[in-house]
């Protein structure tokens, strides 16, 4: 004890307790029981302060009563350091665990916010890709899923549903009159109209500017597409409010059926989109069924193919012609055959609804064949009777050209016929151009070897090239009734007509205008010295008698 205070005997001995103890009164106030021990500070004579452990034993006499207490010390310096180190240590600890778990609670909470706003911007993303931005309805994208679970759904339950092409009619007009941000707004208008009026199974989308598709689910009946349609067509009917102007607009509705129509997604939208077409050319603000338009076009294109087979043998072609005449003197120096379709039940059937079947069928090159040997024969007649130089004009259409057989036809005709080729004047259109050009040349270089004309017709409305002027075969140029339609009223076809004309005298070609009908159109030709007319001015294609 000396030792760890650094006392000598002498200065302690007998000395109060309270020297070495600084907190006597702790010591006091406790129950010194035995065996009690507990933990204080001594003071050195230096006044260092030092930790020790104290075990208090009471000290009695014989009697039993108190003589004092002896208090045993011993020196936990060190292990105080030792507890202190490691109190520290785990504090230290503590700090850095606390701060850790603070630092990633900001992490955290920062990784949170920051999933929040992938989120955010994924829905936004999805909502994008799947959603039109303009009237927030679902796009092509989400309609064609749609289509495809519809299409899988239909296909396990046996049943049918319909799709709805729309299209605004003359909405562009709109856009363009009064200007695209009204434009939207009619179409937000539109597609909360449609929306309106849906049940709950149908699923509407727009697909394009003014186009939208709906899906209408479940469909019992062709009445109750026809319902659905008609009410479309009349919700859009009522006018639209947009600012302060009132808004009149009409769709016009193509419809294609599952299965019957399609049994995929494209095909699908394809057929509803063919008779939305259909449904415009039919006069606009209707709707027209594709399986319907499909089956009617097609049993009337087969019926039609089957008739014009019989209508050679039945008599029922016929040649009208129109007479051509000098622009100066006005005398008819040649006429264009015509050829008509007299149809037992369907009446005058046109040439331009025909002949794209004779095309197609093959059938054009014998019915060709009958047209060029009846109107050399007519005209025959008519250079005997009354006017001896008389031309006529016989259109070939490229299928002919390209039969093999149409030099031998022509030259065989002409010996039957006893026609003097130079009166033979064959039409072709610029159409033939899209075939293989150098063959095209080589038969029409045969052909004109048996000194028969050859003229362009329509010249300057398909694939004209001036370069075909000069690498075909020619004689002349009919000019076409769309250029002719624009005198007085076009400057730009004024201006064509007169080039072709010059452009025509250089070549030292023939000209022709076609579909005069006018007598100012007449003067103006005359005056360019168009050589010759053919048009309603004069005469309209006739029959022979
Ligand atoms: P295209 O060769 O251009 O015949 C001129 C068409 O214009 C004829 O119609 C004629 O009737 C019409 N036309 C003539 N002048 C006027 C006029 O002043 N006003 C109006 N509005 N129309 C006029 P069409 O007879 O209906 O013939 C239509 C087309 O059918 C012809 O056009 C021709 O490409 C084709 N076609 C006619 N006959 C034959 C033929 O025998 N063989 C071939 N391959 N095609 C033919
Ligand atoms: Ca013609």
């Amino acid at each position: 004890a000396l030792q760890l205070l650094g006392y000598e005997e002498i200065e302690i001995k007998n000395k109060f307790v309270s020297l070495v103890f600084p907190n006597i009164e702790d010591i006091y106030k406790l129950d010194m029981g035995n065996n009690n021990s507990f933990e204080t500070d001594m003071i050195s004579k230096n006044n260092d302060k030092i930790p020790v452990l104290i075990s208090s034993s009471v000290l009695l006499d014989n009697c039993g009563d108190k003589l004092g207490t002896v208090l045993i010390f011993q020196n936990i310096f060190e292990i105080k350091q030792i507890q202190n180190k490691l109190k520290e240590n785990n504090d230290n600890l503590e700090k850095r665990v606390q701060e850790r778990t603070c630092e990633l609670s900001t992490v955290n909470m920062q990784l949170a916010k920051q999933i929040n706003e992938v989120l955010a911007k994924d829905d936004e993303i999805i909502k994008l890709a799947y959603s039109d931005y303009l009237t927030g309805l679902p796009n092509r994208r989400s309609f064609y899923y749609k289509l495809n679970q519809a299409i899988l759904e239909a296909k396990l339950k046996e049943n049918s549903f319909a799709i709805l092409f729309l299209d605004l009619d003359g909405f562009k007009l709109i856009n363009d009159t009064m200007g695209h941000a009204k434009g939207d707004k009619l179409l937000k208008k539109v597609a909360d109209r449609l929306v309106d009026i849906l049940g709950e199974s149908d699923f509407i989308a727009r697909v394009g500017g003014d186009e939208f598709l709906i899906l209408i689910n479940n469909t019992t009946s062709e009445q109750y597409i026809n319902k659905n349609c008609e009410n479309v067509i009349n919700i859009i009917k009522e006018p639209f409010q947009i600012s302060k102007n009132e808004i009149y607009i009409t769709t016009s509705i193509g419809v294609s059926i599952y299965p019957e129509d399609g049994e995929e997604v494209e095909e699908l939208v394809k057929n509803a989109d063919i008779a939305m077409y259909n449904a415009k050319e039919s006069g606009k603000g209707t709707f027209v069924l594709c399986n319907s338009l499909i089956k009617n076009n097609l049993d009337e294109l087969m019926k039609l193919t089957n008739d014009l087979y019989r209508a050679l043998e039945n008599n029922e072609l016929e040649l009208y012609y129109q007479p051509q005449v000098n622009t100066i003197t006005g005398e008819v120096v040649g006429l264009e055959a015509l050829l008509r379709w007299n149809h037992q039940s369907l009446g005058l059937v046109s040439p331009n609804v025909f002949i794209p079947i004779a095309e197609k069928s093959g059938l054009i090159v014998k019915i060709g064949e009958w047209v060029l040997r009846e109107a050399c024969i007519q005209v025959k007649i008519w250079q005997k009777l009354y006017i001896p130089k008389l031309s006529i004009g016989v259109n070939l259409s490229v299928n002919q050209i390209i039969s093999h057989e149409i030099v031998n036809q022509v030259s065989q005709i002409l010996v039957e016929t006893g026609l003097n080729p130079k009166n033979l004047e064959l039409e072709i259109t610029e159409n033939i151009l899209m075939k293989d050009l150098n063959y095209i040349v080589d038969i029409l270089k045969k052909i004109r070897n048996l000194n028969v004309r050859i003229a362009i017709d329509d010249f300057g409305t398909d694939y004209s090239s001036l370069s075909y002027l000069k690498e075909l075969p020619l004689d002349r140029i009919k000019i076409p009734k769309c250029f002719i339609d624009g005198i007085d009223k076009n400057i730009a076809d004024e201006s064509i007509i007169s080039t072709i004309i010059i452009l025509g005298k250089k070549l030292s070609l023939g000209l022709i205008a076609e579909g005069v009908e006018t007598d100012s159109q007449f003067q103006f030709l005359k005056a360019q010295m168009c050589d010759e007319i053919q048009g309603f001015y004069y005469y309209k294609p006739m029959r022979s008698e």
